[in-house]
Parts: C-alpha cells; structure tokens; sequence
C-alpha cells in the first residue's frame, strides 16, 4: 500500500514533466496556419515530419494520465478498504474487552472488570469531590444450598441473584460484579452512608423476596449478607483498603445472624 502510495505521488509530477515540452510546443503549434505541409493533428496544426512522434507522444501523455487515474482510483480503494478494516476491528477489540471483563454465568462484571469499574470511580469521584459508596454481598449458606440442590441449581442460584441485584440499582451507572464464587460488589458515586443503607436494605429485600427454597436457611429460603463503607473523597484510603473495610463490614453482618446489613 506505500509502494503504491509512493509511485502515484511520483507519477504526478514525472507526467507533468514528460508533458511539458510538448505542451509549449503544442503551444507554439496553435499559431501556425493550416498550409502546405502544415497539417491538423487533433487541435494541433504541425509540420508534416513531426507528425508522427507528436502522434506518440501524445499517446504516451493519454497512456500516462490514464494509468494516474487508475492508480488515484486504487489508492482510494485501499483507503476504504483500510477504513472499514479498522473500523471492524475497533468493534471485535471492544468486544473482547467486554467478554475479558464480564463474567460468563451471570452477565455482571467479573474481578477484572469490577477492579477496572473501582479504579474508574475512585478517580471520577476524587475529581467531583463526592464520596463512594461500595457494598459486598455474600449469599448465606450457599455451601448447604450447593451441597443438597447441586451445582446446576447453585448457578441457577447465582444468576437469580444477580439479576435481582441488578434491578434493585436504580441508576445505569452503579457498578455491579461477582468477585468470587458467590460474593458480589456495587459500586455507587456520590451516596451517603444513610442512602448506602436504603439501597443495601433494598437488593438484601430483593433476594429475599425472590424466595428461592434453601431448606438448610433458617428463613427456609436464599438470603444475602451485606457490609457497606463510604468513602469522603479527601480521605487517605486507597480503593484496597475501601473493598478490605466493606468485606469486615459484611463478616459482621454474618456474626450478626445473616441476611442482615452491617457498617
Ligand atoms: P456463609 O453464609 O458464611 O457465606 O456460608 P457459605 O456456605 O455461603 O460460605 P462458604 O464460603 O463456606 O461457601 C461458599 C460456597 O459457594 C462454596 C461453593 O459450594 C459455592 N460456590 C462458589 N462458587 C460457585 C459457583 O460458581 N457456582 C456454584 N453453584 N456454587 C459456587
Ligand atoms: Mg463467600
Ligand atoms: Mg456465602
């Protein structure tokens, strides 16, 4: 494609050239009267012995411009062609980065993507001065639930979970992803601990009340265990230190009893 680019850009400027002297004698031609070996060649009227090689040359010109056109015309081709390679390229690059970041059974976020979402809104939330909110979900005595329904059934579990999640987040940015086998993180910019603790009540409701039979749960259905922290964002904190403080909240809420919420 850069050899073909270099020989048009040369092309130009040898046939410009090439033209040139017959172009100022094609000139000087115009002026002489049509006469006794004095003849028209095209517009041209010129002495009969030059006929000939101003027949050639003229050819070589139309070969010579011709074969510029053809080369314009391919090199546009090419372009397009590469435009549109590119383009698709973009869009199965933003795919894979999509499917390296989602996870396969429930559709959410995976560890990568959910550390990629923390980085994100650790930075947007500096910049804006607002704090962030982060919860960690557990589902309770999901081993009993493995253990008696089978692991087809604790997926099933799993995606049931994670959809009702999902809904329970009102805005399209809050951050949700599974970070283990049956623990989940959210991520929401710009919440108050108060406001943290509505929306924990809400996805904790949620799973409840899809009331999925767990016969090993006291509540005799699946439940979640949920630990918040808030970060302002003039504090030292780091994103690590922001998941290690909401995942010591969420053991608290399982000392506490389970299906519970605790700060
Ligand atoms: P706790 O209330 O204290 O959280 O008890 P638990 O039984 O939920 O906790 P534990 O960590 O002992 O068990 C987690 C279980 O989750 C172990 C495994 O059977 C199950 N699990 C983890 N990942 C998956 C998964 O991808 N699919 C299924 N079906 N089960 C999973
Ligand atoms: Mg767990
Ligand atoms: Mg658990």
């Amino acid at each position: 494609m850069i050899g073909l680019l270099v020989v048009v850009i040369a092309a130009a400027p040898l046939a410009h050239r090439l033209a040139r002297p017959i172009r100022d004698l094609a000139h000087r031609m115009q002026v002489l009267p049509v006469g006794p070996g004095i003849a028209p060649i095209g517009n041209l009227h010129a002495p009969l012995e030059i006929r000939e090689p101003a027949r050639a040359y003229d050819q070589l010109i139309q070969r010579l411009t011709r074969t510029f056109g053809q080369l314009k015309r391919t090199l546009v081709e090419h372009e397009h062609i590469i435009e549109e390679r590119t383009s698709a390229l973009k869009v199965s690059n933003a795919k894979l980065h999509k499917q390296s970041i989602t996870d396969e059974l429930t559709g959410v976020l995976n560890y990568r993507g959910l550390n990629e979402a923390l980085e994100n809104a650790w930075r947007s939330t500096r910049e804006q001065e607002v704090p962030l909110l982060v919860l960690c979900a557990d589902i309770d005595l999901f081993k009993p639930f493995n253990d008696r329904y089978g692991h087809p059934a604790g997926d099933s579990c799993l995606k049931r979970v994670a959809s009702a999640m999902r809904s329970s987040l009102l805005n399209q940015n809050d951050v949700l992803g599974r970070v283990g086998g049956e623990e989940f993180v959210v991520l929401i910019k710009g919440l108050s601990i108060e406001q943290g603790k509505q929306v924990a009540e809400r996805i904790r409701f949620a799973v409840a009340n899809l009331k999925v039979p767990h016969a090993d749960s006291p509540s005799g259905h699946v439940t979640i265990s949920l630990g918040i922290a808030v970060v302002a964002p003039n504090s030292a904190c780091n994103p690590a230190n922001l998941l290690v403080t909401a995942d010591e909240a969420l053991y608290r809420a399982k000392r506490s009893g389970r299906n519970c919420i605790s700060q």
